[in-house]
């Protein structure tokens, strides 16, 4: 599980998040749903380890990021992010790279495995996320639903536990977000934590059963 306990930030006198504890399991899906400017990036920034707790304590299946405020060694921290795949909100992928070669850059240059191997999981990992076709293109070939989906195979290219999404509808148009839905309650049920910050009504209710946290439980 990722675990989140007591968990505090402010920027300057600006208090964002106090004494927050949320938790996510394998197989479920967490929503995190708020305004602009309610927090949503910041806690997202911190599970990814791009923006500092003030305090607390941030965990995955007891590999910790900080523990009672403390950071921990590089090894530690590094074991943690090895856990967690990011799909970013403009998806940020290398334009002048393929759709493959985007897939396999942070794995070979971490010597995750083989390039075989990961030629080979790249190959899968395209052919589930329904874009099997498109490994030789490049990014600006393809549609936001296709740029989204390479996105999130890339993000599992090192087959973490935890696959956060920032914002992942809002440059998708209404049919769109369907498939991307239906995509991620797949992964979810294949076991793998998902944690998703949005603003985004339709696609809570197009998760169904995903669990919500609502921003304003941030401070309390
Ligand atoms: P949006 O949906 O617009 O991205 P959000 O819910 O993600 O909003 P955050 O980006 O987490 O909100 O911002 C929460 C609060 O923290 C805001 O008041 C913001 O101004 C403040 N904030 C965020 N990052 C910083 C920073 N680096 N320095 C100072 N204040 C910040």
């Amino acid at each position: 599980s990722l675990i989140v306990k007591d968990v505090s930030k402010q920027f300057g006198n600006n208090v964002v998040i106090s004494n927050y504890s949320m938790e996510v399991a394998p197989g479920e899906i967490t929503v995190i749903l708020g305004e602009s400017g309610s927090g949503k990036t910041t806690i997202l920034r911190m599970i990814n380890h791009l923006e500092e707790v003030d305090k607390g304590s941030i965990s995955i299946d007891d590999t910790y990021l900080v523990k009672d405020g403390e950071y921990q060694d590089n090894q530690s921290i590094k074991d943690y992010q090895y856990k967690i795949g990011l799909v970013f909100q403009d998806y940020q992928l290398f334009p002048n790279l393929s759709v493959t070669e985007n897939l396999l850059l942070a794995p070979l240059s971490n010597k995750f495995a083989d390039k075989a191997v990961l030629e080979e999981r790249a190959a899968s990992l395209l052919e589930q996320m329904g874009v099997g076709d498109k490994g030789d293109s490049k990014p600006s070939q393809l549609s936001g639903g296709q740029k989204q989906r390479v996105a999130i195979a890339r993000a599992m290219m090192m087959n973490p536990s935890l696959l956060c999404f920032d914002e992942p509808t809002s440059a998708l148009d209404e049919k769109t977000v369907g498939k991307i839905a239906e995509l991620i309650t797949q992964l979810s049920n294949q076991g793998i934590m998902i944690l998703i910050i949005t603003h985004d009504n339709e696609l809570v209710k197009l998760l169904g059963d995903a669990r919500v946290i609502r921003t304003t439980e941030f401070i309390k």
